[in-house]
C-alpha cells in the first residue's frame, strides 16, 4: 500500500485520553520496529497474544517518527488474518513522535500508560528482549500492576508457564488480579511460521494516538539515547537463527576463534558463545547465550569446548538438536546433547570443515 493510501485509512477519531472501562478479552501488543518492519520478537507477541483466547482483539502499538514508523504501521496492518494466518492484527495504533524516535523506557512507559488508561485493554504484551525489559518494569509501576515475565507457554487467558531457577523448573502462574494482566514472553517459544507476504491486501486499520495530553515534564530527560553500535553481518541474528554455533573457553583464542566463524559461514549459522568466552575476550557479548545472555531454540545447537554449566544450558535448552564436541566424556553438557562427540575440538572442527559440502 503506499504511504498516501495508507494515511487514508487512518481513522478519523484518533484515540483520546479518555478513561474507558476494562475490556472483556483485548491485548495491547508493545512492538518493535526497525528498517519500516515489525522486528520477529513482536511477531511472535502477536503469535502469543493469539493463544490469549479466540475472541481476543488484537492492538499493535508502534512508536518512533518519519518514514520508517509508517512503513512499519503499514507492514502491521498488512498481518491481518486475510493476509496472513500468523498476525490477526485488528488495529495498528501508532504515536508518532520525535519523543520516540529510541526507545527510551519514560516516554514509551508513559504512552502505554496513556493508551491503555484509555482504552483499557485486558492483557499488554511485549517480547522479553531488551525493549521489553526496559519499557514493561516502568510501564508497570504507573499503571500499579505487577508483570509476569518470561512466559514460554499460554494455556488460557489467565494461565500461564514461565521457568524458574534458570529454566531447572516451570512455574505455573494464575493471573486473578482485575488490573490489566501484563506479561512478557520468550519469543523462541512462540514462533512465527512465516512473514506476511502480499503488503496490498486488506489492512487492519491504523490509527493515530493522540498524544496531546502526554505528560512533558515526566516523560523526558531520565535517560538518554547515546549511540547504536552493531555488527553489519550476512550472518543470521543470533536470537532467530535455524543454526546456532556456539564456542567455549575451550575454544582458547579470539584467534582460534574464527574456526567457529569458518563453520557458521559454511553452514549459515549464528554464532553463539559461553560467558567465559565473552569474559576471556574472544567475542563481543552480544553472542553470549544463556541465563544472562541471549536465550535460543534453533533447530540444531552445536556447542564446541562448552562444558554445560547450568546458566548456559537455560539459554539454549529448547534447541530441538544439541550437539556437543568436548574432550572430557562427563562434561555435563553431554546430559542434555543429542549427539555427543568426546574428542579434540581442533582435531574436529578442520575435519568438519573439509567435510562439508561449500554453501551454494
Ligand atoms: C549469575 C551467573 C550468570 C551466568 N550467565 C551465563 C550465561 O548467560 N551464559 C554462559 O554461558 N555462562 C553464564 N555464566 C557462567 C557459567 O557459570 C560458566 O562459567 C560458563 O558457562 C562456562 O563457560 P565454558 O563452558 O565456555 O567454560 P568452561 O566451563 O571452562 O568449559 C570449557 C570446556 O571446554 C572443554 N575443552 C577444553 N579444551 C577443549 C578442546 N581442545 N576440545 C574440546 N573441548 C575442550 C573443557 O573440557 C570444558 O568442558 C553465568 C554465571 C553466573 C554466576
Amino acid at each position: 500500500m503506499a504511504i498516501g493510501t495508507m494515511l487514508s485509512a487512518f481513522r478519523k477519531n484518533s484515540i483520546t485520553s479518555r478513561i474507558t472501562p476494562f475490556r472483556s478479552l483485548s491485548t495491547l501488543v508493545l512492538a518493535e520496529h526497525e528498517g519500516g518492519s515489525i522486528k520477529t520478537s513482536s511477531l511472535s507477541a502477536v503469535e502469543a497474544a493469539k493463544s490469549l483466547g479466540e475472541d481476543n482483539s488484537i492492538s499493535l502499538l508502534l512508536a518512533g517518527s518519519g518514514h520508517s514508523l509508517k512503513e512499519a504501521a503499514e507492514h502491521a496492518a498488512s498481518s491481518h488474518p486475510s493476509v496472513s494466518q500468523v498476525t490477526p492484527v485488528s488495529q495498528v495504533l501508532i504515536a508518532d513522535s520525535d519523543k520516540f524516535t529510541y526507545p527510551l523506557a519514560e516516554p514509551w512507559a508513559k504512552l502505554v500508560h496513556l493508551v491503555q488508561q484509555s482504552s483499557g485493554y485486558s492483557h499488554i504484551i511485549a517480547a522479553s528482549g531488551s525493549f521489553g525489559k526496559n519499557i514493561l518494569p516502568r510501564a508497570a509501576a504507573l499503571l500499579d500492576i505487577s508483570p509476569i515475565t518470561d512466559i514460554t507457554k499460554i494455556s488460557g487467558s489467565n494461565l500461564f508457564i514461565r521457568p524458574i531457577y534458570a529454566g531447572n523448573a516451570l512455574s505455573t502462574v494464575r493471573y486473578t488480579g482485575s488490573s490489566p494482566c501484563m506479561l512478557s514472553i520468550r519469543a523462541t517459544s512462540f514462533p512465527v511460521a512465516s512473514e506476511p507476504a502480499d503488503l496490498k491486501s486488506n489492512a487492519a486499520s491504523i490509527d493515530q494516538v493522540d498524544l496531546s495530553t502526554l505528560d512533558e515534564d515526566d516523560a523526558v530527560g531520565k535517560s538518554a539515547y547515546v549511540k547504536l553500535s552493531s555488527q553489519i553481518s550476512e550472518r543470521p541474528d543470533l536470537g532467530n537463527a535455524r543454526i546456532v554455533v556456539t564456542g567455549g573457553r575451550g575454544v582458547k583464542s579470539a584467534e582460534n576463534f574464527k574456526m567457529i566463524d569458518k563453520l557458521a559461514e559454511k553452514i549459515g549459522a549464528a554464532v553463539g558463545a559461553t560467558r567465559a568466552a565473552v569474559d576471556a575476550g574472544f567475542v563481543p557479548n552480544d553472542l553470549q547465550v544463556g541465563q544472562t545472555g541471549k536465550i535460543v531454540a534453533p533447530e540444531l545447537y552445536m556447542a564446541f569446548g562448552v562444558s554445560g554449566a547450568i546458566q548456559h544450558i537455560a539459554g539454549m535448552r529448547d534447541s530441538k538438536v544439541i550437539v556437543a564436541v568436548n574432550k572430557d566424556a562427563d562434561a555435563p553438557i553431554f546430559q542434555v546433547a543429542d549427539y555427543g562427540l568426546v574428542g579434540d575440538l581442533f582435531d574436529i572442527i578442520p575435519e568438519l570443515l573439509e567435510k562439508l559440502p561449500e554453501k551454494k
